[in-house]
C-alpha cells in the first residue's frame, strides 16, 4: 500500500533518493512468514519506514544527498539500520537531504529540493525535509532523522508531523555519516508521538561501536507517551524560556504558542518563567562549532576511498585530483562550512573563534541546568517562521541559519527536544518544542503525548 502511495505522490514530493521496492517486499514477505509460523511479532514488525539518505544501509545507495558519494553502496548496516532490520521495521527507500545534512530546506540536496506536502511552493524544511515529507505525504507511516542543529524538529514543524532529537548519545552514530560528530544525534519522524517513542524504542540505547554512546537503556518513552495521551499534566513545571519567547518569531508562531501553552496549562501543568540569557549566542556559536566539526569530518572525501574521483586522468597530480574531485563533488554551502570551519581552526584564530564557541557552549549547558531546578522541561516555538517558499532564503546563508534560531540551544547542551504539531497559522503548520534534561527523555514525550 505504501509503495502504491509513494507511486501516486512522488513525482509532487520527491521525498526519496532511492526507493527499494524489492527490499520492502522481502522485509514485508519474512513479517508474513513470521506471523504465519505463530511468532510473536514486535510492535514495529512489519511496519514500513523512510531511512534519511545519511545513514548507512548496507548495498542501498547511500548519497548523504551529495554528489560525492553518488551510486556509493556502503559494505555495512548503521547500528540502527540493523535495529530496524532486527525489529521488523521495512525500508522502503531512502530520504533526500539537505547535502550533508547541512541546511535547512532541502534546497541545498545534490539532487533537488523536497516539496512540501502542504504547499508544494514552499520548502519542507530541512536537513531532513525528505524524512518529514515521507510521513507527512503518507509514504511511510515513519521515518529516520538526523539532528545536528535542528533537522528533525524544524521539518516536522513545518510539516505538521512529531519529530524527536533523543538525548546526545541516546541512539546510535555508528553508520551514520558524519558531519559534526558533537552534535549529531539519530531520531524519530512520524505522525503521533506514541509512533515517534515506539520507533525511538526499538532505535536507541547503548551501541559498544559509538564512543559517545551513553551506556544505560533509553527511558521508557512509550509508557510516558501513553501516560500523556490520559491528558492529565498536573504537578508537571512547564518552563517558558523568556528569550525565546516570540522574538524573531512571526506573530502566527508565537499566537500557535501561548495557545498550546495555555492548553497544556487547562491539563493541570503549572507555568514558570525561565531566563536563559546564553541562548541568544547559541546560534553564532553553532555556526563556529559544527562547521569546524565538519572541516575535520569531510576531510575523508578525497576521491580516493569513496565515491566520486575526477581528474584522474594521469595529467594531475594526487594532491590534484583530490582538489578536482571535491571541487566538482561538494555544493556551495558544504564548501562554506568547509572553509569557515577550517578558518575557525587555524592556529592563529582558534582561541578568538573556536575557544569561545566552546565557551559559550558551557554557558549554555548552565542555563538548561539552572531552568531544570525550576522546570521539569522548558517551552519554545520549534522554529521562527513556517514553511517559506523555495528560493526565499537560498541567497543570504544567514536568513537560512535563522531557521534553527530555537533548535541549536539543545544541540550545543546534549538534551533531548521534541517537536509537537501546535496549530496553524495560515494554513500552515506551527510547532511547539519541548526540551528535557539529559537521559530524562521520557518526559517531553509526556507533555508531547497530552498536547496531542
Ligand atoms: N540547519 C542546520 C544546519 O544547517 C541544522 C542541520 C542539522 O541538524 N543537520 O547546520
Amino acid at each position: 500500500a505504501h509503495l502504491e502511495r509513494i507511486d501516486a505522490v512522488e513525482d509532487r514530493i520527491h521525498a526519496f533518493l532511492h526507493i527499494d521496492r524489492e527490499g520492502a517486499l522481502e522485509a514485508a514477505r519474512a513479517t508474513d512468514e513470521r506471523r504465519a509460523a505463530g511468532a510473536a511479532l514486535g510492535p514495529l514488525d512489519g511496519v514500513p519506514i523512510a531511512v534519511k539518505d545519511v545513514i548507512a544501509t548496507r548495498g542501498v545507495p547511500t548519497t548523504a544527498g551529495s554528489k560525492i558519494l553518488e551510486n556509493w553502496r556502503p559494505p555495512y548496516d548503521a547500528t540502527i539500520t540493523t535495529r530496524l532490520r532486527e525489529a521488523g521495521l521495512v525500508m522502503v527507500g531512502k530520504t533526500n537531504m539537505d547535502e550533508f545534512a547541512m541546511g535547512s530546506s532541502t534546497e541545498y540536496s545534490a539532487y533537488g529540493p523536497t516539496y512540501n506536502p502542504w504547499d508544494t511552493a514552499r520548502i519542507p524544511g530541512g536537513s531532513g525535509g525528505g524524512s518529514a515529507a515521507a510521513v507527512a505525504a503518507y509514504e511511510a507511516p515513519l521515518a529516520i532523522g538526523t539532528d545536528t542543529g535542528g533537522s528533525i524538529r524544524q521539518p516536522a514543524a513545518v510539516t505538521g508531523t512529531v519529530g524527536a532529537k533523543p538525548t546526545y548519545g541516546g541512539t546510535s552514530r555508528y553508520g551514520l555519516i558524519a558531519f559534526s560528530s558533537s552534535l549529531d544525534t539519530p531520531g524519530p519522524c512520524a505522525r503521533t508521538v506514541e509512533d515517534a517513542a515506539l520507533l525511538h524504542a526499538v532505535m536507541g540505547g547503548h551501541d559498544p561501536r559509538d564512543s559517545t554512546s551513553i551506556p544505560q537503556p533509553v527511558p521508557d518513552v512509550v509508557a510516558a507517551a501513553r501516560l500523556g495521551a490520559t491528558g492529565d499534566l498536573s504537578g508537571v513545571r512547564l518552563g517558558l524560556v523568556k528569550e525565546f519567547a516570540g522574538e524573531g518569531a512571526e506573530p502566527g508562531v508565537v499566537a500557535a504558542y501561548r495557545e498550546s501553552v495555555d492548553a497544556l496549562v487547562k491539563l493541570g501543568a503549572e507555568i514558570v518563567e525561565v531566563s536563559c540569557p546564553s541562548f541568544k549566542f547559541a546560534l553564532p556559536a553553532y555556526y563556529l562549532i559544527a562547521p569546524s566539526e565538519c572541516s575535520s569530518n569531510l576531510a575523508r572525501f578525497d576521491g580516493v576511498r569513496y565515491g566520486l574521483r575526477a581528474g584522474d586522468d594521469g595529467k594531475h597530480s594526487l594532491e590534484e585530483v583530490m582538489s578536482i574531485t571535491r571541487d566538482a563533488g561538494f555544493g556551495p554551502e558544504v564548501k562554506r562550512r568547509i572553509i569557515l570551519g577550517t578558518y575557525a581552526l587555524s592556529a592563529g584564530y582558534y582561541d578568538a573563534y573556536y575557544g569561545q564557541a566552546q565557551k559559550v557552549r558551557t554557558l549554555i549547558t548552565r542555563d538548561f541546568q539552572a531552568a531544570f531546578e525550576v522546570a521539569d522541561v522548558l517551552l519554545a516555538p520549534t522554529t521562527p517562521f513556517v514553511a517559506f517558499e523555495l528560493g526565499a532564503r537560498t541567497s543570504d546563508p544567514y536568513q537560512m541559519y535563522l531557521a534553527d534560531l530555537y533548535t541549536i540551544p539543545s544541540n550545543l547542551y546534549g538534551g533531548p527536544a521534541i517537536s509537537v504539531p501546535s496549530g496553524l497559522s495560515e494554513g500552515l503548520p506551527v510547532g511547539l518544542q519541548i526540551m528535557a534534561p539529559t537521559m530524562a527523555d521520557d518526559r517531553m514525550y509526556r507533555v508531547a503525548a497530552a498536547l496531542e
